[in-house]
């Protein structure tokens, strides 16, 4: 069962293709896995499109999601797809499987026909993905199970979408199609439950910080490359 989605404004923004290009393959991904927000942007699809079209681009406000559902009015009850919620098997070790995904990601995989799996640490997998844009980094992180991350703080945002096994953090437990947003400031520190190993998929604006004295001798040495 999804637990986490997109908030409403970040949902009306990706309907309005104003959100960046690595956060919507991260949203885009999290609705081909979730009827919820499948339903929910098909409304603002249907309903608002054609008022979103008919603007001059500009920032949204905080309220702008409420602002727009007190304009279009009743909302019509939409048809559920057929969910995509299929497990994907991770072996340990090596590229996981990468059956059953989105299908946003499958077309991103295809386009990155040389990718390569580095081992960040003993537990951690990472395979940094070309997406066409400057921002953000796009990649799949593999968790071994069981183990964690150091503890770290974000320094621009993270938009993530569990896509096998589960992790926990100080905030709660992510399981599959779950959604995770962490914001610049946001210290945490997870780790994969043990039953299997977490595969993740992630877009982040700013390399994460390692708190505390570790911090300070690798933080120079964590890579961030967008693209
Ligand atoms: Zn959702």
């Amino acid at each position: 069962m999804i637990r986490h989605h997109p908030d409403e404004n970040l949902l009306l923004e990706y309907a309005s293709g104003s959100l960046a290009r690595g956060p919507s393959l991260v949203v885009a991904a999290h609705v081909q896995m979730c009827a919820d927000c499948r339903s929910q942007l098909s409304t603002l699809n249907n309903l608002g499109g054609s008022l979103l079209n008919g603007s001059p681009a500009q920032p949204l406000q905080a309220n702008a999601f409420e602002r727009l559902m007190e304009r279009i009015g009743q909302i019509p009850e939409k048809i559920l797809h057929k969910s995509e919620d299929t497990p994907t098997p991770v072996p340990v070790g090596g590229e996981p499987a990468m059956d059953h995904l989105p299908k946003v990601l499958n077309k991103l995989l295809a386009s990155n026909p040389n990718r390569r799996w580095k081992t960040l640490t003993r537990n951690l997998q990472m395979c940094r993905l070309k997406s066409g844009q400057r921002d953000y980094e796009v990649a799949f992180h593999c968790l071994r199970s069981g183990s964690g991350l150091p503890k770290h703080d974000h320094r621009g945002q993270e938009f993530a979408l569990v896509l096998h096994g589960s992790f926990s953090d100080h905030n709660g437990i992510y399981g599959r199609g779950d959604f995770v947003l962490r914001e610049p400031g946001q210290v945490h520190r997870p780790i994969a439950t043990q039953d299997m190993d977490c595969l993740c998929f992630s877009a982040v604006a700013a390399p994460v910080s390692l708190t505390g004295i570790r911090g300070l001798f690798l933080n120079p040495l964590i890579p961030f490359r967008p693209g």
